[in-house]
């Protein structure tokens, strides 16, 4: 099936005019400027912030470019990547008339940002084991339908999505699918980033907040054709990463070996854990995970979940989500946090 953006983006959206910013008429680095009415004086903090930051992130996508492979015009940032999530919604789904299509049990916010907008939300859920059943899909699918949302390895339940099956939506539906891959650093394997040029319709989310170890400064990526990434830049708001930010990314980049250093150690602990809980009678069963968390069904989610509160152990409680009755999910800790969980779960 030949995709048309065209087809899919809302009238109003395709006839939007960018805000034009000063950064954005005048590129130049050097000069004296006069033409965005900041203080020329400095900032009232030791670190200079008065001039507004590059509003396309120019360096962070370069040296993105240069790690991922992908051209910078194949590459939006965002206020994390929830900041994709909500303006693709905003760019396709017109309120009130149009839909989105979930996998549950997944993550929330594509529900939560299409509620917003007032968009309708068709749920097919995964199969028994967690994966995706694209002959449902497909079929649930409307003309209003504008945009699947496929969360691979999948929060919370921890797994990769089959590839194949994945191809199969990709080839099959005229709207955007959206691939979310915030826990690829994760899993063995490369991810959907390297099929950008087979498949127009596809938008791939990873973010710096999990593996990077940055979530407190909100910036997420969004890989997708030249197209999709023109109407994202032209519909974000200006300035949607701040500087400070911008430069925590470039330096982050620039040391990409401690953050495979940070998920190695994760990894290790995974499996560490993993096996630990095995020998629980609490645990009824553990679900694989390419991520850093693991799901674990146990006799009752939320009584396991208030005693590990109880003892000031947070983990998450998700028995209430379909598919996932008695289920606690737990974020991969250092050595001595897994080791306090445990010691908590062997009195319950
Ligand atoms: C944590 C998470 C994100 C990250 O969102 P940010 O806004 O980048 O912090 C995105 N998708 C999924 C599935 C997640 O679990």
């Amino acid at each position: 099936m030949a995709f048309s953006l065209d087809s899919i983006l809302r009238e109003n959206i395709k006839k939007a005019k960018p805000y034009s910013s000063a950064r954005d008429e005048y590129k130049g680095t050097e000069g004296t400027f006069l033409d965005a009415n900041e203080n020329p004086y400095g900032s009232a903090i030791e670190k200079k912030v008065n001039r507004y930051p590059d509003p396309l992130q120019r360096d962070v996508k370069d040296a993105l470019s240069k790690l991922k492979h992908v051209a910078p015009e194949n590459i939006f940032l965002g206020n994390g990547s929830d900041e994709p999530i909500d303006l693709l919604i905003r760019a396709t789904c017109q309120p009130a008339k149009d839909s989105i299509l979930i996998l549950p049990p997944t993550y929330g916010m594509y529900e939560v940002s299409a509620g917003i907008n007032d968009v309708e939300i068709i749920s097919v859920p995964l199969t028994r084991s967690f994966d995706l059943d694209p002959a449902a899909i497909l079929a649930a699918v409307k003309p209003s339908t504008k945009i699947i949302f496929i969360c691979s390895p999948n929060n919370p339940t921890g797994n990769l999505m089959s590839t194949d099956k994945v191809k199969t939506i990709l080839s099959s539906f005229n709207g955007i699918v959206v691939v979310d891959e915030a826990y690829i650093d994760f899993a063995d394997f490369t991810g959907f980033v390297p099929l950008l040029d087979q498949y127009p319709n596809l938008v791939v989310l990873q973010t710096f907040s999990k593996a990077w170890g940055m979530a407190a400064l909100r910036i997420g990526t969004a890989y997708a054709s030249k197209e999709i990434v023109s109407v994202l830049n032209k519909i974000k708001p200006p300035y949607n990463i701040n500087l400070l930010t911008q430069e925590a990314a470039l330096e982050a980049l620039q040391n990409d070996s401690l953050k495979d250093e940070m998920v190695h150690k994760i990894l290790a602990q995974r499996d560490w854990l993993r096996a630990e809980l095995s020998k629980l009678p609490v645990c009824l069963e553990l679900y694989p995970s390419d991520a850093n968390f693991i799901l674990m069904r146990t006799p009752d989610g939320k009584k396991v979940y208030d005693f590990l509160v109880d003892h000031v152990v947070i983990t998450r409680d998700r028995s209430k989500i379909i598919l996932c009755e008695g289920c606690i999910r737990i974020t991969v800790g250092t050595e001595e946090e897994n080791k306090r969980l445990l010691e908590v779960l062997k009195k319950y």
